[in-house]
């Protein structure tokens, strides 16, 4: 049995029990329960706040846990790193009040820095060869400076406009943060091979993500010319249909080019144009 720690509320919590849902895990939602056993897959979910689920880890209190990026680095925990899951995309800046005539990091010498995140920084102005006093608060960051508290914040952005709101702007960008899956480390054969049969699932649906299957009816004549136009295929399945001289063209396309795709399909001869959802991915 392998158990996954995930954030019990937050950012990450919905987007955790979705992934593991299109993997074939249905588990019931963390709000009420601790620990929830699932039916179809030999795993249990824990649900922590996310700041406990590197040490959870770490400890073998859970086999897995799903966190975001800046969480793992801040806690600097003793676990692996097994995949980036692509969601909870955010970075870790450092923003200064924007009359500032902030150049470069030697602005930050000898100034207060507000942040959750005390490890990271410090690293970062280690290696800027920065000294600056960092003051650590749990939350609201970003009103220090407009309170007194600090001259600057290291926090977490993603689109900037709490940052606006405040008066700040953004002058470093120290780390690129995404939900991981981490693992504990030396994991027995047993948990492993789990591990690998839900890596294995989890590929298979990312794969899938902006992929759409495409079925079209096209004269045999123009299969040649509508292959050439989908060149990032291996090969597309062609069907015969029972109208002579008539085929079926199957292929999967990203959803980004699908347009772009079907208006040269339709040019070359294609008709009855079908697109479908993806679920999975197998190779
Ligand atoms: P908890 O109660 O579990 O401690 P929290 O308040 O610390 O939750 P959330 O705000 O739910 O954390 O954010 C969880 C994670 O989501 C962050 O650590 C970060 O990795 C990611 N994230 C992505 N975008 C954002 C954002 N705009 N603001 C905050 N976190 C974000
Ligand atoms: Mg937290």
């Amino acid at each position: 049995m392998l158990r996954i720690a995930i954030q019990a509320k937050g950012r990450l919590n919905e987007e955790s029990i979705h992934l593991l849902a299109e993997a074939g895990i249905q588990v019931e939602e963390g709000k009420r329960k601790l620990l929830t056993r699932s039916e179809d897959f030999d795993i249990e979910v824990l649900y922590l706040r996310d700041d406990d689920i590197p040490q959870a880890v770490a400890m073998g209190v859970a086999d897995l846990g799903i966190v975001g990026l800046n969480e793992v680095e801040e806690k600097g925990q003793p676990v692996e790193i097994v995949h980036k899951l692509g969601f909870g995309k955010c970075r870790i800046s450092i923003a200064v009040p924007k009359g500032e005539d902030y150049r470069s990091c030697a602005w930050l010498e000898g100034k207060r820095v507000a942040t959750s995140y005390p490890v990271i920084l410090q690293k970062f102005l280690d290696a800027q060869g920065v000294r600056a006093e960092i003051h650590e608060i749990a939350g609201s960051v970003e009103i220090a400076p407009v309170v007194g508290m600090a001259d600057a914040i290291f926090d977490i952005v993603s689109s900037g406009a709490t940052l606006i709101t405040n008066g700040l702007r953004e002058v470093e960008k120290v780390l690129f943060s995404e939900a991981v899956m981490i693992a504990a480390p030396g994991l027995e054969q047993e948990k492993k091979q789990l591990l690998d049969q839900l890596m294995f699932r989890i590929e298979a649906v990312e794969r899938s993500r902006g992929m759409k299957y495409v079925l079209m009816n096209l004269p045999d004549q123009k299969i040649e010319q509508a292959t050439s136009v989908l060149p990032g295929m291996k090969s597309p399945t062609i069907l015969p249909l029972t109208i002579p001289g008539w085929s079926s063209l199957h292929v999967v396309i990203n959803e980004k080019e699908l347009w772009n795709k079907i208006e040269q399909l339709k040019v070359i001869g294609a008709q009855d144009i079908l697109v479908l959802s993806l679920e999975k991915m197998i190779y």
